[in-house]
């Protein structure tokens, strides 16, 4: 058999298998797209909530070291609908990751240690939203307290309800979102460099097939891994006048509709 003929009927056999199943998202959207910002920063309050509020879209806020200061801004950010979410207390990741006081370093940690950390955080948050459930990211995208892997404890315990890593999913395992793993959440950093059109390519990628987009932030035109206020605001606006092929929408809220509405 020519090597052309063999490829022929591997298309055929390819173009016979079913479309793989995707989440119908609402009132016809061709993908979800979640905006998560890391860490509890200034610039999420000066800068991301305000561009979020002013274009009506929502986002979600995963807070950890939280400031006194701030506690009547980030009450505020959640009564306009913003999610918060969990993201320890203290930021525990390893030494050679995110050097810190050597008692706040995940080796400094056992497994208990780290779920009864995450467990106080919820009260935090339950203080400042009223919500008696919240999801969590991973400090540094690691689950390791002592150098075990506490993400299975984790979903036995029940604490949160999903669990977002650092790292993205190929565009086909993210496509039914309802399969997607709550304790394995793929997310795509954009910081230093990204650009508005970078972020719009993303969004595309889910349309056609991605399910949706989760993007991941920290600092926004301020901090630290500094996405541009600019761009942000850019892609906000864009997001906004694309309202009807996009949801724009928290976490929690996505992952909720996707198990509702399984793809066919
Ligand atoms: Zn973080």
């Amino acid at each position: 058999m020519g090597v052309r003929l063999a490829l022929a009927i591997g298309g055929l056999i390819l173009a016979a298998l079913p479309a793989s199943a995707q989440t119908r998202w609402p009132n016809g959207a061709k993908a979800a797209v979640v905006l998560t910002y890391d860490d509890a920063l200034e610039s999420h309050l000066a800068n991301a909530i305000p561009a979020l509020d002013a274009a009506g879209l929502k986002g979600t806020f995963f807070l950890a070291n939280v400031k006194e200061a701030d506690v009547d801004r980030w009450r505020r950010a959640a009564m306009s609908g913003h999610e918060l979410a969990n993201h320890t207390m203290f930021h525990p990741c390893t030494h050679d990751v995110y050097p810190a006081d050597p008692r706040y370093v995940s080796e400094a940690y056992t497994p208990a240690s780290m779920l009864r950390e995450i467990a106080q955080m919820n009260v935090l948050l339950h203080a400042l939203d009223g919500k008696d459930r919240h999801g969590m990211a991973t400090p540094c995208g690691q689950s390791l307290a002592g150098g075990v892997d506490y993400l299975e404890e984790l979903r036995k315990a029940g604490t949160v309800t999903y669990v977002r890593g650092v790292a993205d999913a190929p565009s086909s395992a993210r496509a039914d979102v309802s399969k997607t793993d709550p304790m394995r959440v793929p997310s795509r950093p954009f910081d230093v460099g990204a650009t508005a059109e970078k972020m719009i390519a993303y969004v595309r990628e889910a349309e056609q097939g991605g399910g949706w987009a989760v993007f991941l932030f920290h600092g926004v035109g301020g901090d630290y891994t500094v996405l541009s206020d600019g761009e942000h605001r850019k892609f906000v606006a864009w997001l906004a006048q694309h309202r009807g092929e996009v949801w724009v929408t928290t976490l929690q809220e996505a992952l909720d509709w996707a198990k509702a509405h399984p793809g066919k």
